[in-house]
């Protein structure tokens, strides 16, 4: 089956039934009449411009980057492919930006091809936009919400097929919040699955008021939000991370006690233990020699050795809107790389940046248009 005809094929999945446990929502920084008005403004100006698309046009076909074979970024086109209908559960969202994981680079490669979804695919999972179509079950989303969310539910088993790299993507109700009004929709687009997993880990260990945290990799995607999450959210008093020189002032500014630079020293070695230890660069190994007895060691990659345990973050709008108003306060903030910001046209460019393993915080694509 060629991708027109597979993308096209979303649509026929518009009976499926509401997911169970799907509550109605409490975003505590939710402002609907604002939120409207800025929306209604918002689409009034691109009407103004004859090239956008307001909410009441939405195209047969869209551009979106697809891949029909597993390999390195070559492999990845720019098509023109049907807009994805929507199920019963689902919005269709214009995008604006969009935003790349290392799991985008570690799929297309094949690395999950066992539990991926079947070729072809549109990757990303991250994606900020506009509502502009809504399924018949779909009820805390209208067309003109500025909205964000992870797209793929389970990272690993099954993720969503046809992604955010596109003008517009299908997105699960359950997954969605309203995009921070204070975010721009590149920064928006930085955060779900980075911000998701970090909150998912500090949950399942536990983490309280008052204790100390040790993030290994503290300059990625994931380590930047852990650092101001254990900080600001959930009250960690230390926090230690691991960094390369060049990177320990903006380190610092996130909120860090401490960074050691892991190309000069073993943290391994140094005396100091921890309560939660926090793995985003696949050491578990090491990583169990920092923790205090009784503590907790969680990891996203690599082997696991016991105490610690690794698990795969699961995409949720809820949980994504409880951190609203640390987004809104400005005390957790987005952090986009310097280098890393790319246009729609540069996504080969974009994944051969992002799998140098060196960005600092999020590579994101922007704007679409
Ligand atoms: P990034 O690509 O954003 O991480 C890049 C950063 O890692 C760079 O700033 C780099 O800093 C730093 N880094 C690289 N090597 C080391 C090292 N040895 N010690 C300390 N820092 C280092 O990745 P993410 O943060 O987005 O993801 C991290 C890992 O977690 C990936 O393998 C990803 O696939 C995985 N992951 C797993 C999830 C799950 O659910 N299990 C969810 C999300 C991510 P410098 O330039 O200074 O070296």
């Amino acid at each position: 089956m060629d991708l027109a005809t597979r993308a096209a094929g979303i649509g026929l999945r518009s009976s499926s039934p509401l997911p169970q446990g799907l509550r109605k929502l409490n975003y505590c920084c939710q402002k609907p009449a604002l939120s409207c008005r800025v929306v209604r403004a918002e689409v009034a100006t691109e009407k103004a411009g004859a090239a956008k698309i307001s909410a009441m046009e939405v195209p047969t076909t869209h551009k979106a980057w697809t891949y029909a074979e597993y390999g390195p970024p070559g492999v990845l086109k720019l098509e023109q492919i049907p807009v994805p209908d929507v199920a019963a559960d689902e919005v269709l969202v214009k995008v604006h930006a969009a935003a790349l994981n290392p799991v985008d680079g570690k799929r297309r490669q094949g690395k999950f091809k066992n539990t991926d979804s079947p070729l072809p695919t549109v990757p990303g999972y991250d994606v900020a936009g506009v509502v502009v179509k809504v399924g018949k079950e779909v009820s805390k989303f209208k067309e003109g919400d500025e909205v964000y969310a992870d797209v793929s539910e389970a990272a690993l088993n099954k993720p969503r097929q046809f992604g955010s790299l596109a003008q517009y993507t299908a997105v699960q109700e359950k997954l969605l919040a309203l995009k921070p009004t204070r975010l721009s929709f590149a920064e928006a687009a930085s955060l779900p699955l980075a911000i998701l997993t970090a909150q998912e880990a500090f949950d399942r260990v536990n983490l309280k008021v008052g204790q100390s945290v040790f993030i290994n990799g503290g300059a990625g995607g994931v380590g930047t939000l852990a650092i101001q999450l254990a900080k600001q959210v959930y009250g960690a008093s230390l926090v230690v991370t691991t960094g390369s020189a060049g990177k320990v002032d903006l380190l610092k500014s996130l909120g860090v006690d401490k960074v050691i630079d892991y190309k000069k020293e073993k943290y391994e070695e140094l005396p100091d233990k921890y309560d939660v230890v926090f793995d985003t660069v696949g050491e578990c190994n090491r990583c169990v020699k920092v923790v205090k007895e009784g503590g907790a060691v969680v990891t996203l990659t690599g082997a696991v050795e016991p105490p610690g345990f690794r698990f795969v973050v699961t995409s949720n709008g809820e949980n994504l809107a409880k951190l609203t108003p640390f987004l809104e306060s400005g005390k957790v903030k987005a952090l986009i790389d310097p280098k890393g910001s790319f246009t729609f046209s540069e996504v080969v460019e974009a994944f051969e940046y992002l799998e140098t393993g060196r960005p600092t915080g999020k590579v994101v694509i922007a704007p679409i248009e």
